[in-house]
């Protein structure tokens, strides 16, 4: 056939672009269904111009092209956090990293060794415990901390970040005492008997304390980012999006991105409602920045707590905990308004919601801004708005992602750090509902995974290990 022989011809006569680098001898996945693995590729510029055999690899190498043996080593693409707090993660090597710690002893003991290392009447601040492997698995209290802190303000944040213990010192400067009431979306626990403050302060009642806590400087802010980037990079993260925060924290990664201090790759949201809500709603996205490396397009709103710190938001009230539904921080008086305009300039949004009424609400929500915003008169047809966390779900609300498009933005450890309580918080029935992956993708959603570093460590290996033991996901292509 005339039109087959020109083909021919015009294959021959085009000369096969030579590579910058060719990687050899690799065990390499792909994460594509048609080429599983590969043992060879090359990259000119920055892209990736082929994957597949040795063989073939070979006609991509000319006198300039650098090869690397591989060795059967493994390649996998770029691993994407599509979940987490990078200054967080900083942070938490910067203060007191109170991750693993498995008994109440071990806990006093590391926060008494910080005290002794620190001058009378200055703060002390951790964060990473979590109570539910200690014997008996119960919230601490101020008294416990009074015995190791006793010249020192001091607070502790749940690995969740959803609570806080604080000692008497610092309530006292915070003013918290028998007679404060808790806030809306937040909870100040009491002692039954005496009606003391018990230290704990769960979600929004956080804030009492926080606005009393001398803010961190601007260089330990600087040094929680580069210590954030770096942890990340060493665990093999490529990109990482950050769900939250503010523009003062956008300025930074700026200014240390034009410094050349980080390579990672970040997409950047800041927590809305709010005025940085509303500037970014007015200036509208800014996509691939400093070579494609930074993006902020995303408001990140929080529709309830978490389930460790019972402040979840509940259609019934906790199995352990009867005449507690939980909590929700948001309302649709603020929250619809903002809404249509995302839609309307182009940003995504993102919503934190854990319990099924949580859930539910930000579903109706979403549904809302989408039928009062016309696909003609937003800024991108497909917002791809999101769930982050999507943990408790009505089984009747499982279709309604993929119907509506959003995202379900989950975290494979969340299933297994929770799995000490969350039959305890919920009850069996409640539970077919919960951290329902198969279910999700099996009704058509696509799921974004990701860590909630420090909410859980925050490595790769440990999420990828975490949705295959816990048979969330059948492959990790949807990872
Ligand atoms: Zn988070």
């Amino acid at each position: 056939m005339s039109c087959g022989v020109l083909f021919c011809l015009l294959v021959l006569g085009v000369q096969t672009e030579k590579a910058d680098l060719v990687f050899r001898n690799g065990n390499i996945y792909t994460v594509t269904e048609r080429q599983p693995k590969a043992e060879a590729l090359a990259i000119k510029a920055d892209r990736i111009i082929f994957v597949g055999s040795n063989t073939e690899a070979q006609k991509y190498i000319g006198k300039n092209t650098r090869t690397i043996d591989l060795g059967g080593k493994t390649v996998v693409p770029g691993l994407t956090d599509s979940h987490q707090h990078l200054s967080g993660v900083g942070s938490r090597e910067i203060t007191l990293n109170l991750e693993g710690i498995t008994t109440l002893e071990e806990f006093l003991a590391k926060i008494k060794e910080r005290a002794q290392q620190t001058k009378p009447g200055e703060w002390i601040s951790g964060r990473g415990w979590i109570e539910t492997f200690w014997k008996p698995p119960v919230f601490p209290t101020r008294w416990d901390l009074d015995k190791v802190t006793p010249n020192n303000p001091a607070f502790f944040v749940r690995a969740d970040g959803h609570a806080l213990v604080a000692n008497s010192a610092a309530l006292k400067v915070a003013g918290i005492d028998k007679s404060t009431a808790s806030p809306p979306g937040g909870d100040i626990l009491k002692d039954k008997q005496s009606g003391e403050p018990t230290g704990m302060l769960i979600d929004t009642a956080q804030g009492l304390l926080r606005r009393h806590v001398p803010p961190i400087s601007a260089a330990d802010a600087e040094r929680a980012v580069i210590l954030g980037v770096k942890r990340n990079i060493e665990l093999g993260w490529t990109q990482i999006q950050d769900a939250g925060g503010s523009y003062a924290e956008v300025d930074l990664f700026r200014k240390l991105y034009r410094q050349g201090a980080i390579k990672l790759r970040i997409y950047k949201a800041v927590h809305g409602p709010s005025a940085d809500a509303e500037r970014l709603l007015n200036e509208g996205p800014s996509i691939g920045e400093f070579g494609n490396r930074f993006t902020l397009r995303t408001i990140k709103v929080v529709a309830d707590g978490a389930l460790g710190s019972r402040g979840a938001f509940l259609h019934e009230p906790y199995s352990d905990d009867p005449g507690n539904t939980g909590l929700l921080r948001a309302n649709e008086e603020t929250l619809l308004p903002m809404l249509k305009k995302a839609l309307r300039s182009g940003i995504q949004v993102e919503t934190h919601a854990i319990g099924d009424r949580a859930n539910r609400f930000m579903l109706d929500q979403y549904e809302k801004a989408f039928n009062a915003v016309p696909i003609e008169e937003r800024k991108v047809q497909e917002p791809r708005w999101r769930d982050e966390h999507t943990q408790i779900v009505s089984p009747e609300d499982i279709p309604r992602f993929a119907k509506l498009g959003v995202t379900p933005s989950m975290q494979p450890s969340h299933a297994i750090g929770d799995l000490f309580f969350a039959p305890s918080r919920l009850g069996l029935k409640r539970l077919a509902g919960a951290y329902a992956w198969q279910s999700l993708i099996k009704s058509g959603a696509i799921i974004a995974g990701g860590s909630d570093a420090p909410v859980e460590r925050g490595e790769p290996m440990i999420e990828f290990y975490a949705a295959k033991v816990s048979k969330l996901v059948s492959c990790v292509m949807h990872f």
